[in-house]
Order: structure tokens, then C-alpha cells, then sequence
């Protein structure tokens, strides 16, 4: 099971750890070059020493002997504290020696022996620690091996030191670092707590509310930005569904309220045979309506879920267009409306789902019969030109304004009056047909004039004739709905 550790938490170990390792590389970083300028401090200390050294040959008289030169160096001993000093001439003579040194190095290299002076290197002679130094000196032709040194303990009391207090400081340094850190990161985090409070305050209830508004325009403001603009988005599409489930309740109540006015009317009193077939007509006609409602209502939603799947085939237009007018001649025919099916001289092929455009045919010349009075004519209309095909259904009846127009395609939106009477619709027909034409990736296009008749036309990419399906891609043309008046 892996730990869980809060963000607040792991943001302060990660800064914890960065400032930890960045600090003691810094410290360490120090401690070398402090290291390395004292020692380069000693080592010019220890030449400038093997200088005095030769000075001080150089101020004897040339044919000066070896006893008087130790004689001299006494002095030497004296003067520049010689205590970590050792000459020896070229013949292995011992010009000088200090009895510190002798006991650690009780050998001195010859001066023939060394090319050059070596690096500085360090000692310990009892308690006392010691940087040396040998190197080859040139007097009165003459050549001598000098070692001198240094004694350290002064310079460790003091590195010591340094690194003893660096030692304490840095835990303290360490453990400060990580509470400004844990505090830093607790107050750039608080937005999120108050966003994740008023986020889980906000249900179906609250749809309303939002989530604090930042002013610090940085990622988190940005965040609770873009998570109110998410909620918009849902608050409208709850909104929606609410109006839509409260809509289509209101339009079932319709019928059902008729039909049961009408079964109470005719219990209410003995009525003829004549009269009880009279309801049980209205009765199914109501029954019809609400069916049909509940079937478009059906349609839409398994369409806003994306349940409604079309099948794409190749199909012919003129097939669509003639058994449409087969289907709705007896019903015009009823209404004194004169009816024709215009259909292409040749095939007129496209790619679509056939229920589904059927399914449109009918809601545009369902409401080409409800919106043309007796007298009235409607037409059904497939041409084909090069490239595209058009199927449109036309009638000379009530006409639509142009504001209504611009809303019939709305979910229960109905602008004009049926003129059969009892058939009136629900507003839902065009909003589906409007879906279809969007799966087709075409769109319905309205020309009408208020008194005058309208005119709804689908343009489609007409296919050739030896194309299946499989080998048709859909066709890709997007159109506004364009929604104009015009002469019929
Ligand atoms: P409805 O079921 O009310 O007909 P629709 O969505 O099919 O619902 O149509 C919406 C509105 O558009 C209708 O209420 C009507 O006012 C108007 N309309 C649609 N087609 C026509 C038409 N051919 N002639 C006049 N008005 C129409």
C-alpha cells in the first residue's frame, strides 16, 4: 500500500531535500576553499621561508667553512625561529638541523638528488602538526637541500572551529528552511482547501454557485475559472433537461386530460351507439397524438445520449419522395389539399440512414398538411444537379414569420396555428429533424412568407451510381440553417 502523504506535506520534504543538498554542497564547497587558501597561504609562507634561508647564505662570506656556517646558523635559530629547519650541503653535511625535525626526518634528500622543489606536505611531530617544505638552493656554487615548516595547530584550532559551528548551524539552518517551507506551501495551497470546500457545497440543488473567484491571476485562479465556466456549461444542460422533462409533461397532459374529460362526459349520461363510437375516436385519436409524442420524445433523448445509431447506406431519393407520397396521399386527400410527388427523372443516390430521413420526410410534410388550409396544395420535391441532390417539401399554407423563423427549430417552440384543427403539434417535430439533417452534415433550409407558404429543402452530395457504402466516405459540407423570407 503506498503512503499517501498530503501536497502541503510532500512540497515542503522536496523543498526540504533541494534546500538540504543545495546547502551542504554550498557548505562543503566553502570548507574546501577556505581549506585550499590557507594551505596556499603556508605553502608562500614556506618559500618565502627557503628564500630567507638562501638570503641568509648568501650574506656569508663565500669561502666561509661548514663549522662557522652552523656557528652562523645558531643566529639563524635565533632570529627567524628555525625550528622546523633542516640544510644539508651537497656532500650529506648538516648545515643546519633542528632537533624537532631530526627525530621525525632524521634523512634529507641531497640536492643533486631533487630536479625541483616538491609540493608542500604536512607532518605531525608528537602533538604538533606541521606543513613542510623541501627544496634545492643555489649559494656561492655551492647547493644545499633546505626543509622548513610550518606549525598548524593554529590554523586547525581554527578550521575546527569553523566546521564545528558550521555543524551546529546547519541543522538549525535546515529545520528553519523546512518550516518556512511547510508554511509557504500551506498558504499557496489554502485557495485549493476554500475551491475544494465550495466545491463539495455544490450539488443539483446549487447548480448556482460558484467557486471563489481568485484575483491573483496565477494557475489556480485559472483553475477555478475554468471550473466555473464548467459549471455554467452544466447548470445550462441541467436547465435544459429540467424545461425539456417539464415541457414534454405538460404536452402528455394534454391528451391525457382530453381523453379522460371525454370518458367522463360520456358516462355522465346514456348516450347512442353513434355517440360512444364518436369518443372512442377522439379517445384514439388522442392516443395517437401521445404516442407519437412519446415516440419523438423517445428519438430525442436516446439522440441527446447518443444512443440513436444510423446505419448509412446508399439510397435513392426519388424511392424516399414516392413512398412518402404514397403514405400521406389518402391523408391529404381528407383535407382537400392537393398533393404531388416531384421525383428525378434518373436515380438520385446519396448517402444516408434510411429511418432516419424517412422519419424527417414525414415531420416536414406532417407540418406542410397541419399548416395548409383546406384547397391548399403541397409538393414533394428530389432534383439532382451535378453534384448535389435536393429534397424539399413545399405548401402554400400559413407561411412562418421571420422571427419564428428564427425559433422553429427550437425544442416546443410552435409559432403558428394548425389549421386541422385537433392536430396540433408539439414543437418537437422540427427540432429532430433538425438532428437528421446535422448526422447527414447538411441542414434544413427555411424560405417562407407569412400568408404566402413555405418551402424546407435538404441538400445532400449525390453519389455515383457504382459506389457502396463501404467505399463512400459520409459526405463533409456543413450549412447554417438559413432561415429567410422569401417569395413561394
Ligand atoms: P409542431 O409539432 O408544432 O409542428 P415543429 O417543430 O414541427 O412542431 O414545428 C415548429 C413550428 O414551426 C410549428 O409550431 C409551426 O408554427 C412552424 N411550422 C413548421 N412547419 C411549418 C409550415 N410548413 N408552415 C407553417 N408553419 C410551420
Amino acid at each position: 500500500m503506498s503512503l499517501r502523504l498530503p501536497i502541503r506535506i510532500r512540497l515542503s520534504l522536496w523543498f526540504f531535500a533541494v534546500f538540504g543538498v543545495a546547502t551542504l554542497t554550498l557548505l562543503a564547497a566553502c570548507l574546501s576553499m577556505v581549506h585550499h587558501s590557507i594551505v596556499e597561504l603556508e605553502t608562500n609562507e614556506l618559500h618565502e621561508r627557503v628564500k630567507s634561508v638562501q638570503r641568509f647564505l648568501e650574506a656569508q662570506p663565500p669561502d666561509e667553512t661548514l663549522a662557522s656556517q652552523q656557528r652562523a646558523f645558531a643566529v639563524f635559530d635565533v632570529t627567524h625561529g628555525g625550528k622546523w629547519l633542516q640544510v644539508i650541503d651537497q656532500d650529506g653535511n648538516w648545515v643546519y638541523r633542528s632537533r624537532h625535525v631530526a627525530e621525525v626526518y632524521p634523512h634529507l634528500a641531497l640536492p643533486q638528488e631533487l630536479s625541483t622543489e616538491g609540493p608542500s606536505f604536512q607532518y605531525s611531530a608528537g602533538d604538533r602538526h606541521v606543513r613542510g617544505l623541501i627544496a634545492p638552493i643555489a649559494v656561492n656554487g655551492r647547493r644545499y637541500t633546505v626543509q622548513t615548516g610550518l606549525t598548524l595547530n593554529k590554523t586547525m584550532v581554527i578550521l575546527g572551529d569553523f566546521r564545528r559551528q558550521i555543524m551546529v548551524l546547519t541543522p538549525i539552518v535546515l529545520i528553519l528552511a523546512a518550516a518556512a517551507g511547510y508554511f509557504m506551501s500551506r498558504k499557496a495551497l489554502l485557495p485549493v482547501a476554500a475551491i475544494a470546500a465550495e466545491a463539495r457545497r455544490i450539488s443539483d440543488k446549487n447548480l448556482g454557485n460558484r467557486l471563489p473567484t481568485l484575483g491573483t491571476r496565477d494557475e489556480l485562479a485559472d483553475m477555478s475559472e475554468t471550473l466555473n465556466q464548467m459549471l455554467d456549461r452544466i447548470e445550462a444542460g441541467y436547465r435544459s433537461i429540467r424545461e425539456f422533462t417539464a415541457n414534454a409533461a405538460h404536452e402528455l397532459r394534454t391528451p391525457v386530460s382530453l381523453i379522460s374529460a371525454e370518458v367522463e362526459v360520456s358516462l355522465a349520461f346514456q348516450r347512442t351507439g353513434g355517440e360512444y363510437r364518436d369518443t372512442c375516436e377522439h379517445i384514439q385519436q388522442e392516443a395517437a397524438r401521445m404516442g407519437k409524442l412519446i415516440d419523438t420524445l423517445l428519438a430525442l433523448t436516446r439522440a441527446d445520449a447518443g444512443a440513436e445509431h444510423l446505419h448509412f447506406e446508399v439510397l435513392d431519393l426519388n424511392d424516399l419522395a414516392r413512398d412518402a407520397g404514397k403514405k400521406w396521399a389518402p391523408q391529404m386527400a381528407k383535407a382537400s389539399i392537393s398533393y404531388t410527388v416531384i421525383d428525378a427523372p434518373d436515380p438520385v443516390r446519396i448517402l444516408g440512414d434510411r429511418p432516419s430521413l424517412k422519419r424527417l420526410l414525414d415531420i416536414l410534410i406532417d407540418n406542410a398538411w397541419r399548416y395548409t388550409p383546406q384547397g391548399g396544395a403541397v409538393s414533394v420535391t428530389v432534383l439532382r444537379d451535378d453534384r448535389q441532390a435536393t429534397l424539399s417539401v413545399r405548401d402554400n399554407g400559413i407561411g412562418i414569420s421571420p422571427d419564428d423563423q428564427a425559433r422553429i427549430f427550437e425544442r416546443f417552440y410552435r409559432a403558428g396555428r394548425s389549421q386541422n384543427g385537433e392536430h396540433a403539434g408539439s414543437g418537437l417535430g422540427l427540432a429532430l429533424a433538425r438532428w437528421v439533417a446535422e448526422k447527414h452534415q447538411t441542414s434544413i433550409q427555411v424560405l417562407s412568407e407569412r400568408g404566402h407558404g413555405s418551402c424546407f429543402s435538404v441538400d445532400f452530395a449525390s453519389v455515383g451510381e457504382n459506389l457502396t457504402a463501404t467505399s463512400i466516405e459520409r459526405p463533409r459540407r456543413t450549412h447554417p440553417i438559413q432561415n429567410q423570407e422569401a417569395p413561394i
